[in-house]
């Protein structure tokens, strides 16, 4: 059977309509133990009230008024937090590298298995084929995909002969252009584009690895510079990915705003480097489950893989001594592996407890992004972003990847199966 224009019109009004509908539903998440920020005492017994995407009211059973036609979640006691952020991920496994034509359906699993069946209901993308983060973003904002908030650095910038090893055979088999700059004028140039089309920030590789015997090849500090100013013209934040020593010092000089990686390849950092980073204002990302996760790939010893992480995890450690901020972040979507209680269990292994880390996952990055007021915390007036434990965290941080519920906007992203469920992942 042939449909008219008129027909496939209607159904894009139907889709509108739903999504729009979705959103605007009212929600009650009652019987919480609501944990409204890093900082806040567990209020026991509370009740979250949600309408059109925004969370409307906070409190107690019984002092907040649950308007009749919410739809009534029960938490049954379990934890709730705000939605988290991940301030590190990439768009660049199969299945989310052709955004443009692949089935919602398809997005939506691949997105929900990565990223939000974990709690991220915000997530920055840090460099990947030029214009799909853009185009996925697109997709969810419209209704069509349900997935997470996305910021995205869009393309990277590499040094000159520094595209890295691992990302060549995937820019290859898309067709994608390179994003070496080798003077501060090309550089100035593609940032102002890609800030223009929608990016929302730069990311950097002043370290990159090159592989081979040349190993890291590092980015000019003037071109490095360029993109820094570009983009700090439009308020929007550098990342930068260091690999070494040299390459934070370029950070430094260039004004970058966040490190990508912690840098234990290249040994302890030197006194007073963590002050440093500090004193210019800079976060970080410690990103420790992704040296384990690589060293694993190159067979390397298990106690050598530990010598390294306890370096990055010194590195971490030094930086939240001096009072750096730390965001949350695991690479993920370059890595396969999505589930980060890895990566919570090696960041408390630094010495972070469970309020630290659950700062880095919400007010740290929703400040540092430039969302504090709408991100971050369960008050109302907020995003309905929420993320329900089904442990206590304060008991053991592994609990935080411990999601049995999440909501971004009102809409719910994930349900766990029931208990006794044959697929519980
Ligand atoms: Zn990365």
């Amino acid at each position: 059977m042939r449909h008219g224009w008129a027909w496939w019109l209607g159904c894009l009004v139907a889709a509108c309509t739903m999504a729009g509908a979705v959103r605007a539903q009212t929600w009650a998440i009652e019987r919480a133990t609501v944990v409204a920020s890093p900082e806040a005492a567990p209020l026991a017994d509370a009740v979250v009230v949600v309408r059109d995407g925004r969370i409307v009211s906070v409190g107690r059973a019984g002092e907040v008024r649950v308007p009749a036609d919410a739809r009534r979640i029960d938490a049954d006691g379990r934890v709730l937090v705000a939605g988290f952020w991940n301030s590190h991920v990439h768009f660049l496994l199969p299945g989310l590298t052709e955004v443009a034509d692949a089935p919602a359906a398809t997005l939506e699993l691949e997105v929900r298995s990565l990223l939000t069946r974990w709690g991220f209901t915000s997530v920055f993308d840090l460099g990947g084929l030029p214009g799909n983060a853009r185009r996925l973003r697109a997709r969810i904002e419209a209704g069509d995909v349900r997935g997470p908030r996305i910021l995205t650095v869009d393309a990277p910038f590499y040094p000159a002969d520094g595209t890295p090893h691992y990302v060549r055979d995937v820019m290859k088999q898309h067709g994608a252009p390179s994003a070496e700059v080798a003077t501060p004028d090309a550089a100035r140039a593609r940032a102002r584009t890609q800030l223009e089309e929608g990016a929302d920030g730069a990311k950097l590789f002043i370290g990159a690895l090159v592989g081979g015997p040349q190993g890291v090849v590092h980015m000019a500090p003037d071109v490095a510079r360029a993109v820094v100013d570009t983009a700090h013209a439009t308020h929007r934040p550098v990342f930068a990915h260091p690999s070494t020593t040299q390459g934070i010092e370029i950070a430094l000089q260039a004004g970058v705003d966040v490190l990508a990686h912690s840098t234990p390849i290249d040994g302890p950092w030197p006194d007073g480097m963590a002050q440093r980073l500090v004193a210019a204002d800079m976060a970080l990302v410690p990103s420790l489950k992704l040296f384990e996760v690589e060293l694993r790939k190159e067979s390397v010893p298990p106690a050598v893989i530990e010598r390294f992480l306890a370096v990055g995890q010194a590195q971490l450690r030094a930086f939240r001594e001096a009072g750096g901020p730390v965001l949350f972040g695991t690479d993920v979507g370059y890595i396969h592996d999505s589930d980060p209680h890895r990566e919570y269990a090696l960041m408390a292994g630094a010495g972070m407890d469970w309020r630290a880390i659950l700062a880095s996952l919400t007010t740290e990055p929703a400040r540092r992004f430039g969302h504090g007021a709408r991100s971050g915390r369960i008050v109302p007036g907020m995003d309905a972003d929420l993320v329900l434990l089904g442990r206590d965290p304060a008991d053991d941080v592994l609990a935080l990847s411990d999601v049995v519920w999440v909501m971004r906007g009102g809409q719910v992203q994930y349900e766990a199966p029931e208990p006794g469920a044959s697929a519980q992942r």
